[in-house]
Formats: C-alpha cells, structure tokens, sequence
C-alpha cells in the first residue's frame, strides 16, 4: 500500500474559472460510492479528530510532499509546543523551524509561521474562509486554499493534489501532457464538478451512527460534506490508486480488484491503468559528493550557521564541503572550511560509513569524518561555533523539540552517532 500523502500539490494550479457544467447522474453514483467507502475505511489520523482549523491547517502544510506516517509525529510536537494560532505568531522563529527540523521543505514552515503572525496581527486570530482572504496569506496555494476551506470550514472548495490527479487521470482517462496547462484545465475543472456542497443526508446519518459505535469516545468526528469527499479522493489515491509499479518507485501499482471506484474507471474498463497518468521523463539525478566533519569539543560540537538566504536558510549544520569530481571549487556549500587552521587541533580521527541523502533532484553521498579535539580554541576566523550536544535535539523522532534547528542531514547523522 503506497501512502505518498499531498504529493505534488504545489505544481498544481487552477486556471480562470470558464464556469462549471451541472453535475450528472454518473459524477452522482460516483460519488456516492467513493464517499461511503472513504467512511467505511478511512485512516484514523489524529487532524481527523480535530475540528480546529488552525491544527488541520498544520496538517495540511505538513503533508505537502511528504508521507503521513512521517507527519504523525511532527503533527503531534508541534503543537504540544504551540498550541495556538495565537502561540505559533508569538514564537521565535528558530524554535518554528527546530519543530520542522527533518520535514524538509523549510519554506513551508516559514511561511505558516509569516501567516500566522498576519492573522493574530490583522485579523483577529481567525484563519479567512473565503479563498481571496485565504490567498492573500503567506504560503496559501489553490491546494492549500481548496483543503483549508472544505476540511476545516466545510466550504464547497475542489483541491487538486498529485494523488487527486493520479485518481482523476485514471477515473476519465485523461490523456493530457503532465504540467501542462490543458492537463491543469481538466484537472480542476472534474474537482470544481464533482465537489458536493454536503453530505446526502442518509449518508451524513449513516457515517454518525457508525462512528458513535465504531468509536466510543467520538474523538473521530463526521467531516463537512466538501471536505469529506476531498478526503475521499485523496485517501483513495494515497492507499488503493497507487502509482504505477516502477524500478524506480516502491508503489505496487493501482490494486484495482479493491478499488469501490472500479465501475466509473475509463482506464480500468479500457486496460490502461498503468499508463496513466502520463508522466514527464525525470531530469536524471544530480550526484553530490561531501565530506562532513563531526568534531567534538569539550564545550560541544562544531557548527556552522547556514547563510540568511537560499535553501535551509539559517539552519545548523556540521562543516560541510562539496567534493568535486572534477577537481574543481565546492559549488554547493563553497568556504565551509575558511578555518584551516583547525587542522593543528585534531588528536583522534575515526571513520564513519558513508551515509545517503536526497535533497529535491540531489543524490547526496556523505562521507563523515569524527574527531575529538582538545581544545574549543577553533581560532578567530572560523564560521564555526561551538555547541552543546543537547541543544541540537533536531534529529528525527526525538521527543522533545530542538532549541537550533538542524538541516535534514545533520539531524540523521546526529541520530546515528547517538
Ligand atoms: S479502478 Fe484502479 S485505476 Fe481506476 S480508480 Fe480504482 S484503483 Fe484507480
């Protein structure tokens, strides 16, 4: 089962409205089928147990290009830290990424902490419902937009994320060039269709009296009818309309005999499920060769800043440099090692195995070097300061939040040494 929850979502955009044609008797018996299985089957994921709009917000950022089981966690930290919307805008910016601190995509936290500062400044500390209040906030895309409004507010907004495209592709056999603007049209044109404006009423009775048995406490409550079917397609393409099966990808492909959908598939009735959606031929993989050095000092670990600007900016990392294969200057982090004199300090060296990261279209082989040093007079011209071990609790699935955030391969080899 693939779980690759809100994939894609930020290449996704709807073009100007050209006005939506009526729903027919079909897009009807479709959702309906979809929906009653989604009630039946759904996951039972802590956002679904809330109906605070500032915490399905988090959630929706959170799974953005990533998977949900990494979420949990982080869903869970980080607002055991910042409970409120009023919390997150008063928060200190380094403690908003030290939670985020292994997600990746850094921006994005960034951002949700820029709007939350505009919303408890300029409006009175409640989220906008309509989509032009919505979109005028820092990182609020048609996705995110489309997600807050129908889960959070149950407003009849469509969304469209890489699982919702995958789905939609397959169910109307769309056969347009990926990212292109044809493929956009139709996309949000099925999502703006399709979007109910509630639940049937004997569906919305049946999900509440299956939920008060299923689930003694309530915790899990019934969705707006919007939201419910956006969840819908998107539980969908994240567990039973899988990608197609590759070298490349863990997916096991479409398990069509499972899908509650089977009978409104074009590409299921016409054999092409796995040959749709089409997909564009990937740019091959940049390979980034570094060498990062792990130096412990009595005061603590040597780190390094990384610049205001750019990617993981402000983040911590360890001396970092590039090897270049062709012998040429470092090109992604150049002057880590401006500090040459560090060289007369080391008394111990210990080789490490060589870790993998991936960073967006970078394959990143990491060599670590460990030392010990002697001293913490690292000299007046290093970029480098000195840190206590504990505060650099950054590292994926430690339990209490990190005071400096760490960039994402710094965390995993900190996670390995410990
Ligand atoms: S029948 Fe298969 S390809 Fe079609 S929607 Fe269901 S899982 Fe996806």
């Amino acid at each position: 089962m693939c779980c690759c929850d809100r994939v894609g979502s930020a290449r996704l955009s709807p073009l100007k409205s050209t006005g939506t044609p009526p729903q027919t008797a079909a897009d009807k018996a479709l959702r309906r089928d979809l929906i009653t299985w989604y009630l039946a089957n759904r996951r039972d994921l802590p956002w679904r147990r809330t109906r605070d709009p500032y915490a399905i917000w988090l959630s929706e950022v959170m799974l953005q290009q990533t998977r949900v089981e990494a979420v949990l966690g982080y869903w869970e930290r980080f607002l055991d830290a910042l409970p409120t919307m009023e919390d997150l805008a008063a928060a200190d910016e380094d403690l908003v990424v030290a939670l985020w601190s292994g997600l990746g995509y850094y921006r994005r936290a960034r951002a949700l902490h820029a709007a939350a500062k505009i919303v408890v400044q300029e409006l009175g500390g409640q989220l906008p419902r309509d989509q032009a209040g919505l979109q005028a906030l820092p990182g609020f895309g048609p996705y995110t937009t489309g997600a807050v409004r129908s889960i959070a507010f149950g407003e009849s907004a469509p969304l469209v994320d890489g699982n919702v495209a995958r789905v939609f592709s397959r169910l109307f056999a769309l056969e347009h060039q990926p990212a292109s603007s044809q493929a956009n049209r139709a996309l949000w044109a099925a999502a703006t269709r399709l979007v109910p404006s509630a639940l049937p009423a004997a569906i919305r009775a049946k999900d509440k009296r299956s939920l008060a048995s299923r689930d003694a406490a309530g915790a899990m409550s019934a969705d707006h009818g919007p939201g419910t079917w956006n969840q819908a397609l998107m539980e969908l393409g994240a567990t039973l309309c899988a990608p197609t099966r590759s070298t490349k990808s863990s997916s096991s492909g479409p398990c069509c005999g499972e899908c509650p959908v089977q009978g409104h598939c074009a590409a299921f009735a016409t054999g092409r499920t796995a040959e749709l959606p089409l997909v564009k031929k990937a740019a091959p993989p940049v390979l980034v060769t570094l060498e990062v050095l792990v130096v412990e000092t009595p005061d603590g670990l040597l780190m390094q800043r990384r610049s205001g600007e750019g990617r993981m900016a402000n983040m911590w990392e360890f001396p970092t440099r590039e090897v270049a294969d062709d012998g040429g200057p470092p090109r992604l982090w150049p002057g880590c090692f401006e500090g040459a004199e560090l060289d007369a300090i080391w008394d111990s060296a210990e080789p490490r195995p060589s870790q993998k990261h991936s960073i967006t279209c970078h394959r990143i082989t990491c060599q670590v070097r460990y030392f010990t040093a002697k001293t913490t007079d690292i000299g007046p011209n290093t970029p480098y300061d000195t840190v206590p071990r504990g505060h650099l609790a950054g590292s994926q699935g430690q339990s209490s939040p990190a005071p400096l955030p760490l960039t994402g391969l710094s965390a995993k080899i900190l996670a390995v040494l410990d």
